[in-house]
């Protein structure tokens, strides 16, 4: 339990300067744009290529940057229900940009799955960072499946009571992980990628969001099998009106 109580507070901290610095690190990001962009009438031909690829990386990191202020602007969490459906639908159409052929995507959703009480666009942001994960451990290609099922609490675990839940799954048949890295995987900065590869904060966010929601995440891993990594979300009472689905959209990072 004080293992958990310094990681949340880790976690806070963490949380509070990405947010920081990731606002004033888009305020620079813009100035660089609008630089680029007033420039790039001006440049020679032979010279507008490095201007244009200077622009996309710029907007990459615009985009990247978006995300984590979003992850770690906490107090925004707006939990509503929703459709499990819905959201790995959103998810499959990004996750068909990210994950190249060689990974099959595949669903598994109880027909009579329940709906889910959670900030749609943190929900799908987090089964978005799994997938990603997935897709990273799988480089030879492999099998994802993203799955949805209800399933009940009869003791609390972690910060989730007991009661209720939907268990959003994603599982892969790539590397696995050894014990001595599962065992780090919620350290904010914890990553085993290359540089400019991993930040280490997937996970530990995905949590946060998670823990933040009332419910828990659960990971499963073996070397050479593979990985499940299961999100337990409280459930909402009844299924919202169609309108009310959709999750915002938001955006893979590029990689
Ligand atoms: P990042 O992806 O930026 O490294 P994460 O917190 O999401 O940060 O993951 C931390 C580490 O956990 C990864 O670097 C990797 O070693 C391991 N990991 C996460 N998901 C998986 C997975 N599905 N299969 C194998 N290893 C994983």
């Amino acid at each position: 339990a004080e293992a958990a109580l310094r990681r949340a507070q880790t976690l806070e901290a963490v949380g509070q300067l990405t947010a920081g610095v990731a606002h004033d690190f888009n305020n620079l990001l813009q100035a660089i744009r609008s630089g680029l962009y007033l420039l790039s009438p001006h440049v020679p031909d032979r010279s507008r290529k490095l201007v244009d690829a200077s622009l996309q990386a710029v907007d990459r990191g615009a985009k990247l940057v978006r995300q984590l202020m979003v992850f770690s602007r906490r107090e925004t969490l707006q939990p509503r229900p929703v459709d499990p459906r819905a959201l790995i639908a959103g998810v499959g159409e990004l996750l068909q940009k990210a994950v190249g052929p060689p990974v099959s995507i595949t669903t598994d959703i109880a027909p009579d799955i329940a709906p889910a009480m959670v900030d749609p666009t943190q929900a799908e942001l987090a089964v978005l960072n799994l997938a990603i994960n997935a897709r990273d451990a799988m480089p030879q290609g492999g099998r994802l499946i993203i799955g949805a099922r209800n399933a009940r609490l009869e003791q609390p675990q972690g910060a989730a009571p007991a009661g209720d839940y939907v268990v959003l799954s994603v599982s892969d048949n790539g590397t696995g992980m050894p014990p001595e890295v599962l065992e780090r995987v919620l350290e904010p900065f914890f990553t085993t990628k290359a540089v400019g590869k991993g930040t280490g904060l997937g996970l530990s966010m995905v949590h946060g969001f998670v823990a933040q929601s009332g419910g828990d995440m659960r990971i499963e891993s073996r070397t050479g099998e593979g990985t499940t990594v299961s999100l337990w979300l409280p459930r909402a009472a009844a299924m919202p009106a169609a309108a009310e689905d959709a999750a915002d959209p938001v955006s893979l990072p590029a990689q």
